[in-house]
């Protein structure tokens, strides 16, 4: 066993010396990971994982999800083809009619699709770029704490200092809002943007687009409320803006819905999305945009790899499976309500100010002091649990489990994270760096 781990150890450091100094969740979680099924990894070293990061929300189906699987090697089987730009092809013929028929029709909405370059940032390009086209506008109002990617369009209207300064040019046409709660319970922010952007001497440029998360994924798991959010759209209009939600990690059954808006009923102009669409990790990226604003002349945002094709494969499968009846989205409520529950009595155990947030399975444990969520994730992972770090100083703990693990599963991982916390919070308190 001694010799399989120092194996190991010595495949990291080959990884470490080829591969970039950008390289960044090896480093939090350093391992050679080379299976995986479900919510479990396992490591070269035969050591089991935990996996409460699920790609960053882009395995809400889980790692190798069987039945997924099953539908890719039959396409690949089949000669069908795999990569053919954006020509038509019946894989996407059908994923758009399965999209339309079980997630749009079932809600009321209707859009068009489009396929972008495979990445999220991709997508928030295509979008802005879109609302700026239509409106003749360049500004766009994003919120504090919000993440929409690091391209440079996307970073513009990105909060997180250490990615705008890494993009190395001014970044311009966005103008921050405060997010929901930003400045305490007290104040609606909604009505500040409401004041500002119908204000003519507000100083701010009238916006192409309000572009905004339900819940912010990156930023520390902060949840809008429903209010909240009717009010941004009711804004929007009022400003002539388009509403933009980038459901990119929120969306796909995050928060126990298919998109994370429909709790509050919005009918955005744009939606983005990609983390979770395919289902099975590929990438793949798409808009969804009404109708009447589908104002693209042919290639006006290309890109080589549009909605690659085994990727829609698995995307169908995925909605095939798991969205053609109410019973999924009804066991992730259940199941992020059992997380919440654990959670909370976690936190108050604690009586440390520790506070609980989010919506569906997407859960943060905010822990307030960076040092203690760094600890703690560490300590995780060494017990056989990966939880990522989000919030404006990593402070707060992120618990993106993937929406098909099973309840056993989810208790050995809160167990994990349980036992990791108490350490590090008994380890602070004796040496008197944390009350
Ligand atoms: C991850 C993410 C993006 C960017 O997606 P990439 O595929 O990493 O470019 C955009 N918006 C949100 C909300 C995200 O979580």
């Amino acid at each position: 066993m001694g010799e399989v781990i120092s194996n190991e150890r010595c495949k990291l450091q080959a990884v470490e010396a080829l591969e970039s100094n950008v390289r960044s969740y090896s480093r939090s979680f350093p391992a050679i990971f080379s299976r995986a099924r479900g919510s479990v990894m396992l490591t070269d070293s035969g050591r089991k994982i935990i996996d409460f990061l699920s790609g960053a929300g882009a395995l809400n189906y889980g790692h190798n999800n069987h039945e997924i699987k099953a539908a890719i090697a039959d396409y690949l089987a089949s000669d069908a083809v795999v990569h053919g730009l954006d020509m038509a092809t019946p894989a996407k013929l059908q994923f758009m009619e399965t999209f339309s028929s079980v997630i749009l029709r079932e809600r009321g909405l209707q859009y068009r699709f489009q396929f972008t370059g495979p990445t999220g940032a991709d997508a928030i390009e295509a979008a802005l770029k879109l609302a700026r086209k239509i409106t003749g506008r360049r500004n766009i109002i994003s919120f504090t704490h919000g993440y929409h990617g690091l391209s440079l369009g996307a970073i513009a209207a990105s909060g997180n200092r250490f990615h705008r300064r890494a993009s190395g040019v001014s970044l311009s046409d966005a103008t921050f809002m405060p997010y929901d709660g930003y400045l305490g319970p007290a104040v609606d922010t909604a009505d500040y943007l409401r004041k500002m952007l119908l204000d003519k001497s507000s100083g701010i440029d009238p916006p192409a687009a309000i572009l905004v998360e339900t819940v912010q994924g990156e930023g520390g798991i902060n949840v809008a409320r429903m209010e909240w959010l009717q009010s941004i759209q009711a804004v929007a209009r009022e400003a002539g803006a388009l509403l933009i939600v980038d459901d990119v990690q929120m969306g796909c059954g995050r928060t126990g819905e298919f998109f994370s808006f429909e709790f509050a009923a919005l009918s955005p102009d744009i939606v983005a999305m990609s983390k979770s669409l395919s289902g099975y990790g590929l990438p793949l990226s798409m808009l969804l945009i009404k109708e009447e604003l589908d104002a693209w002349g042919p290639g006006e945002h290309t890109s080589t790899f549009r909605g690659n094709n085994l990727a829609l494969v698995s995307a169908t499968a995925a909605l095939d499976i798991y969205w053609r009846t109410p019973t999924f989205s009804q066991e992730v409520q259940r199941m992020g309500e059992l997380m919440r529950g654990r959670l909370h009595a976690i936190a108050s155990e604690h009586g440390n100010g520790f506070v609980v947030r989010g919506r569906g399975m997407a859960l943060g444990f905010d822990c307030r002091m960076t040092e203690i969520a760094e600890a703690a994730t560490r300590k995780a992972f060494e017990k056989g649990l990966i939880v990522e770090r989000c919030g404006p100083n990593d402070q707060v703990v992120k618990f993106l489990p993937a929406l098909t693990i099973d309840a056993e599963t989810l208790n050995q991982g809160l167990e994990i994270f349980e036992d990791s916390l108490t350490q590090t919070v008994k380890k602070a308190r004796s040496a008197d760096w944390w009350l």
